[in-house]
């Protein structure tokens, strides 16, 4: 693998995910935050199990969220989080057991 270029990219940045993965998560959640329901202008992937709580990056754990909800929960747990919204649970299930779709490159 080139180092090097990307070499300054650190931590939370966007290069964890590629954009093509990112945009198939977006649309398999149809661009909606998962939490709320919005159709945000700005998504975010959020980590359905915390990162620092042992999840990790892949598909299933990933949903999407806007930016306020993924502030708002932090690192609070999902059954913690969707406690205060439990309608969404349905949502959030549904994202996290269906299948990527296909998106154009
Ligand atoms: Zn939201």
């Amino acid at each position: 693998m080139p180092r090097g270029r990307n070499a300054g990219n650190k931590g939370q940045g966007s290069k964890w995910i590629t954009k093509v993965r990112r945009r198939r998560i977006y649309a398999r959640d149809g661009h909606r935050c998962v939490y709320c329901g919005e159709l945000a202008e700005k998504l975010t992937l959020d980590h359905v199990i915390p990162r620092c709580k042992g999840g990790s990056n892949v598909t299933e754990n990933l949903v999407t969220a806007c930016d306020k909800c993924n502030r708002e929960r932090g690192d609070t747990s999902v059954t913690e989080f969707l406690s205060a919204r439990p309608e969404m649970a349905f949502l959030v299930l549904h994202a996290m057991t269906s299948p990527l779709p296909e998106v154009k490159p």
